[in-house]
């Protein structure tokens, strides 16, 4: 298991997580990206390579 965390004060909404991500974790909520399917995470680091203001975190439970 992953746990997902987006920062809301960091992220931009440029929506590059959820384009990226294989298991559509992510989801775009008022203007920010949810990582509202983090149970489905498989830990590829994909999100975190192309979210360019960092502001993902993927740890491993
Ligand atoms: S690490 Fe991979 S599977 Fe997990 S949220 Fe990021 S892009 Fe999706």
């Amino acid at each position: 298991m992953f746990k997902v965390v987006v920062d809301p004060d960091i992220c931009i909404g440029d929506e590059e997580c959820v384009e990226v991500c294989p298991v559509d974790v992510f989801q775009l909520q008022n203007g920010r990206a949810f990582p509202y399917q983090a149970g489905e995470c498989l830990g590829c680091g994909s999100c975190i390579e192309v979210c360019e203001p960092v502001a993902i975190t993927v740890t491993e439970e």
